[in-house]
């Protein structure tokens, strides 16, 4: 059976890292985000990519991400993981140079006994409520914290998507509060944050998102095109059902195309009888239940059936289909799953 195709423009992914690199203007290093495996997209030839485009500080999001990075980019560039120092880290962080952003007092007690000297940043919470240190916990473990020299001091936006929330500036001026006059790199920004201007930006971004052709960031270029096999056509008689539970039922002698792909592969059940499929630019609606592995769609209207329908492509993108799936592109890309061969194009390899 032919594979499912998801095709990665790396130069895009390159292109979007060089206009977030530039909006977060001079004096300030942009990083890349590459945890969940590059939001699904695969992080060691992202990371790689990037690496040739000038990226030289990546972020995973827990200690097993870093290990496979590591072993995709080999010595050098910073790799830091927002999960921190948790028990049973101690091996991979030491082995492989990983840099926990330590986020309690459990955590640095556990980093400064495990690994004295190793290299070390931490995360503050400036309101999110999600992860890092509160500044009380922060106050009392601040000057022996410093004086062991952090590579990096950030916190998370919790509204960075929505300009003008008043959760930006208060969490802005709380993480000034919190770090003016320390002396150490700090970030507080991902896509969000970059494009909520030069106030926000610090010595360090980390887009992760805008990367990866996602909103915020709406000048993205485009990175991923899915496309799915056709792998049967079938008349059905007006008066006919298709799929689970009968959900459809052909209105008129119709052609059915079934694809090879379903909610296994991240295209959720919701999309059932509500999305679009695209044939060279013209528009099939899926029709009846999305099932694990196939999706059914009306190809009634064409004249020629492809060999294979996109479900991302120019004319739906990342962000239509999340629309359609009432969710957001960062859970349609994560969501896309190991069946697909992908297929990577450009990136300077
Ligand atoms: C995921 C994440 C990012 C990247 O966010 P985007 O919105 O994808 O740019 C940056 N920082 C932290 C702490 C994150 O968890």
């Amino acid at each position: 059976m032919a594979n499912a195709s998801l095709r990665i423009d790396l130069d895009a992914i390159i292109a979007n890292w060089r206009a977030l690199d530039a909006a977060s203007g001079p004096g300030t290093e942009t990083g890349a985000v590459v945890k969940a495996n590059s939001y699904g997209l695969g992080a060691d030839r992202v990371a790689r990519a990037l690496m040739r485009a000038g990226a030289r500080k990546f972020f995973v999001a827990v200690a097993e991400e870093g290990v496979a990075l590591r072993q995709a980019i080999g010595e050098g560039p910073e790799i830091f993981v927002f999960s921190g120092h948790m028990a049973g880290d101690t091996d991979m962080i030491g082995d492989l140079g990983l840099i926990p952003m330590l986020n309690s007092l459990e955590q640095v007690t556990r980093h400064f006994e495990a690994l004295p000297g190793a290299p070390f940043g931490v995360q503050l919470d400036t309101g999110m409520n999600r992860l890092g240190m509160e500044a009380g916990e922060w106050e009392a473990v601040a000057p022996i914290v410093l004086g062991a020299e952090p590579r990096l001091v950030m916190s998370h936006l919790a509204c960075a998507d929505a300009p003008e929330h008043p959760m930006n500036a208060a969490q802005l001026a709380e993480f000034r509060r919190m770090t003016d006059g320390i002396g150490v790199p700090r970030s507080l920004s991902a896509t969000g944050g970059i494009l909520l201007g030069p106030d926000y930006h610090f010595d360090v971004t980390r887009p992760g998102i805008g990367l990866y052709g996602g909103l915020p960031f709406e000048e993205a270029q485009p990175v991923v095109r899915l496309s799915l096999p056709v792998i049967q056509l079938r008349d059905v008689a007006q008066g006919e059902t298709v799929g689970y539970s009968n959900t459809w039922e052909a209105e008129i002698d119709s052609q059915i195309a079934t694809v090879a792909a379903g909610y296994a592969d991240g295209i959720h059940r919701t999309l059932s009888g509500c999305a679009t499929l695209w044939a060279d630019g013209v528009p099939c609606p899926v029709v009846g239940r999305v099932s694990m592995d196939l999706i059914t769609v009306d190809v009634t209207h064409l004249s020629d059936v492809p060999r294979s329908l996109d479900l991302i492509c120019a004319e739906q993108g990342v962000d239509d289909l999340a629309d359609v799936a009432q969710t957001i592109g960062y859970e349609i890309l994560t969501g896309l799953g190991p069946r697909y061969a992908r297929h990577y194009h450009g990136g300077g390899a």
